[in-house]
């Protein structure tokens, strides 16, 4: 019998109710107030009922969790359990509220549902009329992406990072780089870069207001990412790999695309940047790592 290995649109909605991760482990339950558990949450003796799509499923290859950290096995969900309990993710603390520090897949929760920040094109709009910074994470295919932005009037500067989550190999043979566009008239494009999974002075942006033009007060922005090199595409149980194709790079906008033309950040909440919106938040970027052992080590330190 084939495996199916499921597209992410209908992976996406195989959503645990309690740990918001895929229903990939079994046992899968359906509980009285409509609630679906994994077998990673259920217990033996609570009053959840055995779901039918147990059976629905036997056929079907589901990706791990942890595909964000480099994982690229689809296996069937009766063999998760035991996969997941030699696969164990990074952890990764967030940039906005410096309060959440969790596995990727988790963190990318985070980010859907407390900060709303996440962007379904890699496109941005960009106040060039006073200070503001903002954060947003961008997915694609396998990767997850925080694009930290900070507008300095004062210099007339944009500085930019984007960061990859995940393991530092993976992250440093990515290149990218971005683009400006005042409505959809392209007006610059930075230098290519080697992506890193860390903020340090090395894999900042910094546009000069001049570069892009004189007179606008606002801007789109669009990150490149340039994964084809890299992917690996999907690796099934018997070993074989069931993709090659790397993910699409994305067209260029059209514009008005989805864009938010408000920007929702404020400063308040960029409590790991600092509190107050005139500090120099970038001068206090450069120790922080995004990788687990660097939130390990963080915490030491206190
Ligand atoms: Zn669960
Ligand atoms: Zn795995
Ligand atoms: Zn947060």
């Amino acid at each position: 019998m084939t495996s199916l290995l499921l597209p992410d649109n209908v992976l996406n909605q195989l959503i645990c109710n309690k740990c918001n991760k895929y229903l990939s482990v079994l046992p899968v339950k359906v509980y009285p107030n409509r609630q679906t558990l994994c077998g990673r949450c259920c217990d033996e003796n609570d009053n959840g009922v055995k779901s039918l799509y147990e059976k629905l499923i036997t056929t079907t290859l589901f990706r791990c969790v942890n595909r964000y950290d480099g994982c690229l096995l689809a296996i069937n969900a009766s063999q998760m359990k035991e996969h997941e309990e030699k696969c164990t993710g990074n952890t990764y603390k967030c940039v906005i509220c410096n309060e959440y520090e969790g596995v990727s897949f988790d963190l990318i929760n985070h980010y859907k549902n407390v900060h709303k920040k996440v962007l379904s094109h890699p496109i941005f709009f960009l106040n060039l009329k006073e200070d503001n910074e903002s954060n947003f994470m961008y997915i694609t295919q396998d990767f997850v992406f925080i694009i930290m932005v900070k507008v300095d009037f004062v210099k007339q500067q944009i500085h930019l990072f984007n960061i990859n989550v995940g393991p530092i190999s993976r992250a440093e043979s990515i290149k990218h780089k971005f683009h400006f566009y005042s409505e959809d008239k392209l007006l610059y494009s930075t230098d290519v870069k080697k992506c890193t999974n860390i903020v340090n002075i090395n894999n900042e942006f910094i546009v000069p207001f001049s570069s892009i033009s004189n007179d606008v007060d606002s801007i789109n922005c669009r990150l490149d990412v340039n994964l084809s090199e890299i992917y690996g595409g999907v690796v099934c149980e018997n070993g074989e790999r069931s993709e090659k194709k790397a993910p699409k790079r994305p067209e260029p906008p059209k514009f008005p695309a989805t864009v938010p033309k408000e920007p929702t950040f404020n400063f308040s909440q960029t409590t790991s940047f600092g509190e107050k919106p005139n500090i120099d938040f970038f001068s206090t970027l450069p120790t922080f790592k995004f990788n687990a052992k660097s939130v390990s080590a963080d915490k030491q330190k206190k």
